[in-house]
C-alpha cells in the first residue's frame, strides 16, 4: 500500500521463495504464520481439509517403507512441484486447506439427520442456530482453490551427480544404511502453494471488489456486505463497525487534502440507510 509497507520486513515470507505464490519455510510455525496473512490479504478463510496434529514434527521413521524421491513432475503434482538439485528426499505429510466458498462436505451429513434434527430444532424453536448453518449453506460454492502444505525431510549429505539411474540406486541404498544406523542429518522443509486468484470459482474475491472501488463510500459498502455474510445484521452494531473505520480512515488521511471535496471526505451512512 505504501512504502511504509514495503520498508517493513515484518511479514511473514518464504526461507526459499520458487514463485511469489510457492516456495518453503523451516517451520510449522513459519507455514502457519504465512496461511494466516495470506487469509488475511485475501479476506478469506481457508479451514482444514486435510491436517494432522503431527505436522510439521513428523518422525521419518514413521511409515514401513521409504520411498526416496529425486525430483517431482509438475504434470502429476497439484499444487507445486519440489524441482530436482540432486538431493533426495521424502514426503512425510500433507496439509490441504481449502476455500471457505468449497464444497459443503457437511451436506450429506446433514441430509442424512436431516429430518429428525429439523423437527427437533422447530419444536425448540432453536432458529439462531438454523440461521448460522444457513449462512454456512450459502456460501458453499464447490470453490476448488486449495492451500497445499508439504512436509519433507532432505539429505544434503547423499547429492548426486550427475543424475543417473546408478547413482539414484546407489543413493537410496547408502540412505537406508545411514537412516538404520540412525545417524543421518535431515533438512525439514514445509513447501507452501497459495492459490491464484484465478484459481477461485462460482464467488467474487473480497480484496479484488474492495480494490477496485474508487470511492469511501464504496469501500463503506463492501464492508457492509462483508459484516452482513458475517452475520452481524444489527444496524446499531453495523454503523459501530463503520464509525470505526471512518475513524482509522480520517486519521490515516492526509491533513490539507480534505476540506470540501467530497471525494476524499467521509461519510456515516444513517442508521436508516443500512437497513
Ligand atoms: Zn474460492
Amino acid at each position: 500500500m505504501s512504502s511504509a509497507d514495503k520498508e517493513s520486513p515484518s511479514y511473514p515470507q518464504f526461507d526459499t521463495e520458487l514463485t511469489p505464490s510457492y516456495g518453503y519455510v523451516g517451520t510449522w510455525e513459519d507455514a502457519k504464520a504465512m496461511k494466516e496473512f495470506f487469509e488475511l490479504q485475501k479476506a478469506l478463510r481457508f479451514p482444514a481439509l486435510r491436517t494432522s496434529t503431527s505436522f510439521g514434527k513428523t518422525d521419518i521413521l514413521k511409515g514401513k517403507r521409504k520411498k526416496y524421491k529425486w525430483a517431482e513432475a509438475d504434470e502429476y503434482v497439484a499444487g507445486g512441484a519440489i524441482p530436482y538439485d540432486g538431493v533426495p528426499f521424502i514426503i512425510l505429510d500433507k496439509n490441504i486447506y481449502e476455500c471457505e466458498y468449497g464444497v459443503d462436505h457437511k451436506l450429506k451429513r446433514k441430509s442424512l439427520r436431516g429430518n429428525r434434527h429439523n423437527q427437533e430444532n422447530d419444536a425448540e424453536g432453536n432458529t439462531q442456530k438454523k440461521q448460522a448453518a444457513e449462512i454456512e449453506k450459502r456460501k458453499k460454492r464447490n470453490c476448488p482453490a486449495k492451500i497445499r502444505m508439504k512436509e519433507i525431510m532432505k539429505f544434503p549429505d547423499f547429492q548426486i551427480d550427475p543424475d543417473t539411474r546408478y547413482n539414484r540406486n546407489k543413493g537410496a541404498e547408502n540412505l537406508n544404511a545411514a537412516i538404520a544406523q540412525g545417524a543421518v542429518r535431515g533438512e525439514r522443509r514445509i513447501y507452501i502453494y497459495f492459490p491464484p486468484d484465478s484459481e477461485h470459482r462460482g464467488h467474487e474475491l473480497r480484496s479484488q471488489v474492495c480494490a477496485t472501488k474508487q470511492h469511501v463510500d464504496g469501500r463503506v459498502l463492501c464492508l457492509i456486505d462483508h459484516l452482513v455474510e458475517e452475520g452481524v445484521t444489527l444496524a446499531e452494531e453495523i454503523s459501530q463497525q463503520i464509525s470505526l473505520c471512518v475513524q482509522d480512515a480520517a486519521a490515516t488521511s492526509q491533513p490539507g487534502k480534505d476540506g470540501a471535496d467530497g471525494h476524499t471526505k467521509l461519510s456515516c451512512p444513517e442508521e436508516a440507510d443500512i437497513r
